[in-house]
């Protein structure tokens, strides 16, 4: 996990990492985010002489950001963490908001990122699986139940390969950086290989790596039309490990999207701009808000 302490202009005053400790169970996850926020709120009154007015956490999985209820999470194996009432009970009562992982990327990337200026965009990293944030207006739309911009398990090959949410032949099977390493791992024989070597495989000219990378290619940019015909993003925001690839996903993604639209404007396709640290720094953003919105009410 990262965290950091945020000025308010939204400078980074102090940024650390470490270890979930997911191994050890959720219950020591939970107390892992409390103690290192604890242990950051005491850094920063020791070094600037003030102690930290909000906090934001961001987490993965379903999140009901209006309760401040890490609802679940796969991964980490927690059910209805009461997660902002925790944390502002453990930092004294200052507010605290709570979000959803790739959501609170995308509000980073919206407001501080590669949507900055942009009042439509669509945020998607693609990592071990898919994710999408909706934005809009310098917000996130979170949808009725939390789980808006699922792009990953929009079907793009009906009957295909089995998704850990049961369909078959969702975009984050054939897509994602996970499954285009897995893909390129069985073409080249190196069960080590990743999809950062099937990009290096595609710049040499790999003929091979060429043919499993433009497999994946062609279903992001199937997912990426039925996304962009419903939402009308000004600007297609991609991060994630497979981004970094740069020119060599760009350049054959903003051409396969831009053959398959008729009637719908093509957005801007870009690279995102804040990395893994998105969500860390979406998360000082949500906190900001909370002051705002007391100052304003
Ligand atoms: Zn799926």
């Amino acid at each position: 996990m990262k965290a950091a302490l945020a000025g308010a202009d939204g400078t980074l005053l102090h940024e650390a990492r470490r270890p979930t400790g997911r191994e050890r169970g959720p219950a020591d996850v939970v107390e892992t985010i409390l103690g290192f926020a604890t242990e950051l709120r005491d850094l920063g009154r020791e070094r600037f002489g003030s102690t930290a007015v909000a906090a934001g956490v961001a987490v993965p999985g379903i999140v009901d950001e209006a309760a401040g209820i890490a609802v679940y999470a796969a991964n980490l194996g927690w059910r209805d963490v009461p997660m902002r009432e925790l944390l502002s009970r453990r930092l004294g009562g200052v507010p605290v908001a709570l979000g959803h992982d790739v959501r609170t990327g995308g509000l980073a990337e919206g407001r501080i990122g590669a949507g900055r200026d942009t009042d439509r965009f669509l945020f998607v990293p693609l990592g071990t699986g898919i994710a999408g944030a909706i934005g809009i207006g310098g917000g996130i739309e979170a949808g009725a139940h939390g789980s808006a911009g699922e792009i990953g398990h929009i079907v793009v090959r009906p009957g295909g390969r089995e998704c850990g949410c049961r369909q078959r032949g969702c975009l984050e099977t054939v897509a994602s950086a996970a499954a285009v390493g897995r893909d390129w791992a069985a073409v080249c024989g190196d069960p080590a290989a990743g999809a950062a070597d099937c990009a290096r495989a595609v710049e040499s000219g790999d003929r091979r790596a060429r043919e499993v990378w433009q497999h994946a290619v062609d279903a992001l940019a199937d997912g990426l039309v039925t996304a962009l015909t419903l939402l009308d993003p000004r600007t297609l925001i991609i991060g994630g490990g497979l981004a970094e690839a740069g020119d060599t996903l760009f350049a054959p993604l903003r051409e396969a999207v831009r053959r398959r639209v008729t009637f719908q404007r093509l957005p801007s396709i870009v690279p995102a701009a804040l990395g893994d640290a998105a969500g860390c720094l979406g998360a000082g953003l949500l906190a900001w808000d909370l002051l705002s919105t007391e100052v304003t009410a």
